[in-house]
């Protein structure tokens, strides 16, 4: 579905809540690379999409109702194989259906399973005074500890992408540590000015979360999105 399709199905179901699924088809749209992720609603579906993207896979509940998948038993990764992935699809059921038992839970999302890269996040809120404004950061233990994040208002250009990358505190990660790859922070700040101007195009959007993004030498990839519509 175009990004179109989705925003007026998502107003017609009056969901301001976008699955994993669809955000991640809105930001291929936009030019952002995201792990292919596909719907399977039986677990039958969840192994042959399997066999079609290739092992290792990650299987995630898709609910519009449960938003912290973690949290709620709903996310299982390197799945090396057919009966890997039909074990995590009954614990990823079982444990998600007693986490929310009033949710409703449209199947799985299979995913590529992305290899590991330096963890970082983006994404846009809209500021009470400013309007929409863009984040980075720093993924996991260090954004969750040290809000270690950068913030400018829409649209932004190049520079005020190299601007946020460049001042967060711990951008020495980005440059490599510890025999860690570099991230390749030039894709990073494009990838700021193209969800800039997404934002700046289209109405309706309240919030995007990709937490995280992966970073690698060359590229990166988004692993998790979340998209909330303005009510
Ligand atoms: P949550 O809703 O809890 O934020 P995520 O989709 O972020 O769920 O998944 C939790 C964690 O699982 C991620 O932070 C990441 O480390 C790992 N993960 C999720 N999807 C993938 C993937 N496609 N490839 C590799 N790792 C993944
Ligand atoms: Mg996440």
């Amino acid at each position: 579905m175009t990004t179109a399709q989705i925003l007026s199905q998502a107003r017609e179901e009056k969901r301001t809540v976008l699955t994993e699924i669809e955000a991640k088809q809105i930001l291929d749209e936009v030019g952002i690379n995201c792990t292919r992720t596909v719907l399977a609603e039986s677990k039958q579906q969840a192994v042959s999409i399997s066999e079609e993207i290739g092992y290792p896979v990650v299987l995630k509940v898709s609910s519009v109702d449960i938003t912290h998948k973690s949290d709620s038993g709903g996310v299982k990764v390197n799945l090396a194989d057919g009966k890997a992935v039909e074990q995590a699809y009954d614990e990823v059921m079982t444990s998600c259906r007693a986490y929310a038992p009033d949710a409703h839970i449209e199947g799985v999302s299979v995913q590529e399973m992305a290899k590991p890269g330096t963890e970082i996040i983006m994404g846009m809120i809209k500021d009470a005074s400013f309007g929409p404004v863009v984040m980075f950061g720093l993924g996991g233990v260090l954004v969750e500890v040290l809000k270690d994040v950068s913030f400018r208002i829409v649209p932004i250009e190049k520079a005020d992408a190299v601007d946020m990358t460049t001042e967060i505190q711990g951008k020495k990660l980005l440059e490599g540590y510890r025999g860690n790859d570099p991230a390749d922070v030039p894709f990073l700040q494009d990838m700021l000015v193209k969800l800039s101007d997404f934002v700046n195009a289209t109405e309706g959007i309240e919030e995007i979360d990709m937490n995280p993004v992966f970073a690698y030498k060359d590229g990166a990839i988004v692993v998790d999105a979340r998209i909330i519509l303005s009510a």
